[in-house]
């Protein structure tokens, strides 16, 4: 199928070399020049393991090509999917649409047949029907049809989460859209994966509640790791056993200093905003953002407070900048509000982290970064491990507590 992803971030950029190796003809389209110019000379513009060879192979093979060139894409598309940013919109947390809705605009100028325009990004429930009365206004000649196909893969893991999926969910309101999806998807369905197929309002609500539920459980375990503590017992080991039972599940349930990322802390946000316009409030997922919020800041007490309650001209180490590990990805990381506490506190901070310091460069203010984690614990009066990379599990432990001016690690 003649595939276009309108998009070529994380999202866009995985699908689209993902579905090229499936055996579609995949355009990749960002208006980012610069994206776009890294990638015809085989760049790639973020760490995903797995993905630069994914995309060389496709692109070799003709299957995958990128342009900043919308129109003559779009022109020729069966299938179009939007994978463009939702990010908090400024001052209320509802989702910004308007890459959406931009991106929509120029997709109907371009159509010349029958094509499935198909949401990728995260979006809120009701927004395929205003996709929908965009196209119509605009191209009142063209038959279209919208779909809503949410993606669930996990930055760091991106490509294995594609190409084995728990389950793909498409939501349509029409049966040739759902033909256009399952010949999409075909590679996977022939490999079992299972296809969700429900009506557009459902599919772009079952992202949002995924996503709470998922925030949901880190933010109950977070706060199960505070009693824990606080009556001596073991939060990885209650985690593990309540993990085991088959209802609970095990994953998610690793206490930390509080999720962060290009996606909970705002499609939390977003959800919790459209449960308010439709008089239907979801006050756990309230209690889990507050909870959040409070957590990021509370671990900078913590280092404080181990390191005798003054960090005032003290030099404390980073381990681990980015949201997780595996990812170059800093939005909303928890390390970004915790080195703001330190250095409020008056610490100097000097960090290490194996593929986010650009982007960490771009983000925060006064911050040395070393080459490696032993550059940055050298001399530092404590070390704080923030994002749970490999390396850092294979640190020595004896030339960590020589390198400390004091042996302090939270
Ligand atoms: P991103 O910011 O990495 O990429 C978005 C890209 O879209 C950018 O490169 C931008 O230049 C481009 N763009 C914006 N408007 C455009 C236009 N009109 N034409 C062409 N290109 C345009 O975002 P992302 O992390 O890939 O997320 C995209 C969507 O997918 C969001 O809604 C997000 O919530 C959702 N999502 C993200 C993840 C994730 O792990 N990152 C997972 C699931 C869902």
């Amino acid at each position: 199928m003649r595939i276009v992803m309108v998009g070529t971030g994380y999202v866009g950029l995985v699908s689209g070399a993902c579905f090229a190796d499936f055996g579609h003809d995949v355009t990749c389209v960002d208006k980012d020049a610069g994206k776009i110019a890294a990638l015809l000379k085989g760049e790639i513009p973020i760490f995903e393991p797995g993905l630069d060879a994914l995309v060389e192979k496709n692109a070799r093979n003709g299957r995958l090509v990128f342009t900043t060139d919308l129109s003559s894409a779009v022109s020729r598309a069966e299938v179009v999917f939007i994978a463009v940013g939702t990010p908090s919109r400024r001052g209320d947390g509802h989702a910004d649409l308007s890459y959406v809705y931009d991106a929509t605009r120029e997709i109907a100028r371009n159509l010349t047949g029958y094509a499935v325009v198909v949401t990728k990004s995260t979006v809120p429930v009701g927004t395929g029907d205003e996709i929908e009365r965009i196209l119509r206004e605009e191209r009142p000649d063209l038959e279209v049809s919208v779909a809503s196909n949410p993606e669930f893969l996990r930055e760091g893991a991106a490509i294995p989460d594609f190409k084995r999926p728990d389950r793909i969910v498409v939501g349509c309101e029409d049966e040739r859209a759902k033909e256009v999806m399952a010949e999409v998807y075909r590679p996977l369905y022939l490999n079992q994966a299972p296809l969700v197929f429900t009506r557009r309002r459902t599919s772009e609500l079952i992202k949002y509640a995924a996503n709470a539920f998922l925030a949901t459980k880190i933010g109950f375990i977070n706060e199960i790791a505070d009693l824990c503590e606080a009556t001596g017992a073991n939060v990885q080991e209650v985690a593990r056993g309540i993990g085991l039972d088959n209802r609970i599940g095990s994953k998610f349930l690793h206490a930390g200093p509080g999720y962060g990322g290009s996606c909970f802390p705002k499609d939390t946000l977003a959800l919790i905003r459209t449960a308010n316009d439709v008089g239907a409030p979801l006050s756990i997922v309230e209690a889990v953002v507050n909870a959040n919020d409070k957590r990021k800041r509370a671990m900078a007490r913590r280092v404080v407070a181990a390191c005798g309650g003054d960090v005032r001209g003290k030099t404390i180490a980073i381990l681990g900048l980015t949201f997780k590990p595996n990812t170059d990805d800093m939005r909303e990381a928890p390390s970004i509000a915790i080195i703001q506490a330190l250095q409020d506190a008056g610490a100097k901070i000097r960090a290490y982290d194996p593929e986010g310091s650009e982007q960490a460069k771009t983000m925060l203010a006064h911050v040395e970064y070393a080459a490696n984690a032993y550059a940055c614990l050298e001399g530092a009066d404590a070390a704080c491990l923030v994002t749970e990379w490999d390396e850092f599990r294979a640190l020595d432990l004896d030339r960590v507590k020589a390198l400390l001016a004091s042996p302090v690690l939270v």
